[in-house]
Order: C-alpha cells, then sequence, then structure tokens
C-alpha cells in the first residue's frame, strides 16, 4: 500500500486511543501509514483525578501521561489546529511558540474533546476558577492555600469568614468531586495555623438539579450527597449563582454569600473547533455515523465529547460525554480508519455503559460497576482500582502518590502561580478556529 497519513486532531481519550489502536495494527500488518497526532500539549491528561491534583493529593506529573513515551511511532505535531480545509484535506495548526504549520491528510480523525461551559453570568469569567486542566487545577492549589494563610493574618472577622469559604457550581462529578475533597483539604492546611482554631471554613455546592450527580444512577447520588454532607460541605439543590464580584457571590434564592473562591464546574461544551466546519452538529458536537464517519465525508472521522455518536443502547440519544465512551471510540476509530484505508469493513459502535465512578477523597467514593451500587471502602478500592487500570501510563506513581498521601499528609505550599487576585476562567480555552471547506 502506498504511504497514507493519517492525522489525530487532539490527544484526550479519544484521540490517544486511536492513535495506539492505529499503532498496534500497523506495528502488526507493516503497512505504511504515518499516524500523525497534534495535540497543544505533549501529554494525554487523565483528566478524571485532575480534582486530587487541585486537592494536593497527587503531583500534577501523574495525571500527565506523555505522549511521545507511551505512543512510540506515532508523531507528535504540538499545536493548536485552526483550520480544517474538507476540500483539500489540510489541517492547519498553531505551534506554541506561535508558527503556522499545516498537514495533508488522507484521513483525519477529530477528537478536539470540550471546554468549559461558560454562561452569560455577570462576572462570572472574571471571578471564577474554571476546572479543565493542569494549569487551571494548579492555580485553585495555590489560590485555596492564598486564602487560608491569608485568613490567619486578618484582623476583621468577616475577611476572615469571607476567606475561608469555597462555592463550587455545579454539582456533576468533577464539582462534586471538588466539593468532597475540598474541605478536606482546607482541614489540612487550616491545622497547620493555631490562629484559626475555631474558624468555621464552609464549603458550598451549588446546582439548578435537585440532586447532586444529577445524570449518573440516583444510588450514587445518595451516597456522593451523604459524604458531601458528613463533611459539613452545604449542599444547595436547585440554586446557583446570578452575579459573582470580586468580593462575593449573589444566589439566585437571594442573600450574598462573601468569598473570595468560586470554582465554576458547570459542564462543557464541544470544542470550538467543530463550530463553523459547516457539517451537521447536534448540541455542538460533530453528527457522526454509528462507525464515527462524518456524514458526507467518508474520511472524516470524529470521536469523544466533540463527537455526537450515536448510541444504539439508547436509540435516538447521543453517547453521553464521557471518558468511558471517549475511550472506546478512540479505539474503534483506530479499527475503521485502518479498514476504510485498506478496503475492510467499518464496525459501528455499540457499548453499554458498565457503571461510573466517583472519588470524594479521606476513604470515601462512590461507583456501580456493572450497576452494582457501592459506598465507603468497598467503592474507594473500586475506584483507585479502575483508575489505575484506565491510566495509559504513569500507575505506579500514583499509586505511590496515594500511600504518601495516606502516610504523610498533604503538601500544601503555594507556587507562587496566582499572581493576581482572580484567575480567569477560560484561562485553557483554545481561542475560536476557522474551518474551511466541506
Ligand atoms: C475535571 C474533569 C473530571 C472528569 N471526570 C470524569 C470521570 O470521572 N469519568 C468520566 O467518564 N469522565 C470524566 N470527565 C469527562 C471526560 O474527561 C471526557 O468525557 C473525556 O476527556 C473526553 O475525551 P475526549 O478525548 O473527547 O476529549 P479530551 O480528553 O478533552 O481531549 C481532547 C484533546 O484535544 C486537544 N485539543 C482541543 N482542541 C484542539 C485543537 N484545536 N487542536 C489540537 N488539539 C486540540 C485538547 O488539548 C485535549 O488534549 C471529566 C472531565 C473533567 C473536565
Amino acid at each position: 500500500m502506498p504511504s497514507k497519513r493519517v492525522v489525530i486532531v487532539g490527544g484526550g481519550f479519544a484521540g490517544y486511543e486511536a492513535a495506539r489502536a492505529l499503532l498496534k495494527i500497523v506495528s502488526r500488518t507493516g503497512d505504511d501509514i504515518e499516524v500523525v497526532l497534534v495535540n497543544p500539549t505533549d501529554y494525554f491528561l487523565y483528566l478524571p483525578l485532575l480534582p486530587e491534583v487541585a486537592a494536593a493529593v497527587l503531583d500534577p506529573r501523574r495525571v500527565t501521561v506523555s505522549l511521545p513515551a507511551t505512543l512510540p511511532g506515532v508523531r507528535l505535531a504540538l499545536g493548536t489546529v485552526h483550520a480544517i480545509d474538507l476540500e483539500s484535506r489540510k489541517v492547519a495548526y498553531t505551534d506554541p511558540e506561535g508558527a503556522e504549520r499545516s498537514l495533508d491528510y488522507d484521513r483525519l480523525v477529530l477528537a478536539a474533546g470540550s471546554v468549559n461551559k461558560l454562561l452569560p453570568i455577570q462576572g462570572v469569567s472574571e471571578h471564577a476558577h474554571g476546572f479543565r486542566g493542569v494549569p487551571e487545577a494548579l492555580y485553585l492549589r495555590d489560590h485555596i492555600v492564598r486564602q487560608i494563610e491569608l485568613a490567619t493574618a486578618a484582623d476583621d472577622q468577616a475577611e476572615r469568614d469571607a476567606r475561608c469559604t469555597f462555592v463550587v457550581v455545579g454539582a456533576g462529578y468533577t464539582g462534586t468531586e471538588v466539593a468532597a475533597q475540598g474541605p478536606v483539604f482546607t482541614a489540612a492546611i487550616a491545622g497547620r495555623h493555631p490562629e484559626l482554631a475555631g474558624q468555621k471554613i464552609r464549603w458550598m455546592l451549588l446546582d439548578v438539579a435537585p440532586r447532586v450527580l444529577p445524570e449518573l444512577d440516583k444510588r450514587l447520588s445518595r451516597a456522593a450527597d451523604r459524604v458531601l454532607r458528613e463533611r459539613g460541605v452545604e449542599v444547595r439543590m436547585g440554586d446557583t449563582v446570578e452575579e459573582a464580584t470580586g468580593e462575593g457571590v449573589r444566589l439566585k434564592s437571594g442573600g450574598f454569600v462573601a468569598n473570595r473562591t468560586l470554582v465554576w464546574c458547570v459542564g462543557v461544551r464541544p470544542d470550538p473547533l467543530v463550530e463553523n466546519t459547516g457539517l451537521p452538529t447536534q448540541k455542538g458536537r460533530l453528527v457522526t455515523e454509528p462507525t464515527l464517519v462524518v456524514p458526507g465525508h467518508p474520511e472524516v472521522f470524529a470521536c469523544g465529547d466533540a463527537a455526537a455518536v450515536p448510541d444504539l443502547t439508547r436509540p435516538g440519544q447521543a453517547t453521553a460525554m464521557t471518558a468511558q465512551h471517549a475511550t472506546r471510540q478512540g479505539k474503534l476509530a483506530g479499527h475503521n480508519v485502518y479498514a476504510s484505508l485498506t478496503g475492510g469493513q467499518l464496525r459501528p459502535y455499540k457499548h453499554h455503559d458498565l457503571g461510573f465512578v466517583v472519588d470524594l477523597g479521606r476513604g470515601e467514593a462512590a461507583a456501580n460497576p456493572l450497576r452494582i451500587p457501592l459506598a465507603g471502602f468497598p467503592a474507594r478500592v473500586v475506584t483507585r482500582g479502575y483508575h489505575l487500570m484506565a491510566m495509559p501510563g504513569n500507575r505506579v506513581r500514583t499509586a505511590v502518590d496515594w500511600a504518601l498521601d495516606f502516610l504523610l499528609g498533604r503538601q500544601s505550599v503555594q507556587l507562587g502561580l496566582v499572581r493576581g487576585p482572580h484567575v480567569p476562567l477560560d484561562t485553557d480555552s483554545p481561542e475560536l478556529p476557522r474551518v474551511t471547506g466541506k
């Protein structure tokens, strides 16, 4: 077979697995297929453990798995794709130093994932912390430590209270995990400051939904709700933030909560790269056939959060935006891309949900592997075992960090990352890209 090039945009769950699957096939068959992975970073980010980075349980390097080290044979093109010419089969990208580059492709896999969902709520983009990448998790960690340390020096009780009040908006898995890990982390930091003895440290979790983890099994929701309340988190469902300021937040239910920390975990939307393709989208995600092929473009595949892949187990619906689907779709994309290049049979995507795990920190978790509801220690074992299996690297280091956290407690110094009083919400969002052609 003459030399072919497959370009994969995005090295997250879907793109990483697509590259890995293709690499495996090509190293077996010896076909002359070049696999190029375009990604802004040289690592795959294991997002589900990001709350543990913000809570200082894990070193940030644990959740970043090196692409060159774990995908030998795949060419990494460091950069952000900003234009796709579907007619001439070319992607244009900008490298981290601003240089413009382009790549021709025979097959394209769009796996650019999702970004923070910004709602038009006054003050949120200026005053809230987002939660999508390593920089944001580290900013948040630094910010939390700084608030507690500044609270020790505050003579004014109102200022102390505000600095010791943490508001998380969004009770999906990210917000729930952050709100559950948060009190454990702040208690550890405050415990080192005798000046804060007796000071109430307040964590609040808000969501317009009627229950935490609204998209998951009710039993998981109940288990998480119990743990949150036991840790003193004020769980306020049916409520949200109407305005954020540098001094605090105004709630929909009325009242103003003076605080300095607003963590915004209100879901995600597909990466802006898909927006201007002119290709059909469903709720912002690229419409695909069950084979992950973009209709009308047999050379383009899409998978993961960026794609509305039909869920054959729930007719009429698209697969949920989860790591489980993205991983499996990525694997299938690798197989189907190869099949499309070699005249093979493309397979449809069909996957039954295997359950979900939610790590709540300090010996607690909620999980429903194979729909068996678990809470407490058994859930914790399943959750951590699942993460170790699902991570494509860094497993031993991650397990060692967990053991060290158990034995030695948290490290809680500021790394000096946060210079101003606030971090803009979209720290990690790329600029809106351009896509041309059909
Ligand atoms: C904090 C957090 C916790 C989560 N926890 C869980 C969990 O516990 N369980 C679960 O199932 N799901 C969880 N999710 C959701 C899960 O991580 C996503 O569903 C999954 O990451 C989707 O995989 P993906 O490959 O589509 O996108 P991603 O993993 O987001 O990867 C997309 C990749 O594309 C890159 N990219 C984006 N734009 C471009 C561009 N223009 N050019 C080149 N590259 C680009 C990005 O940098 C990234 O590397 C969590 C999400 C977050 C944010």
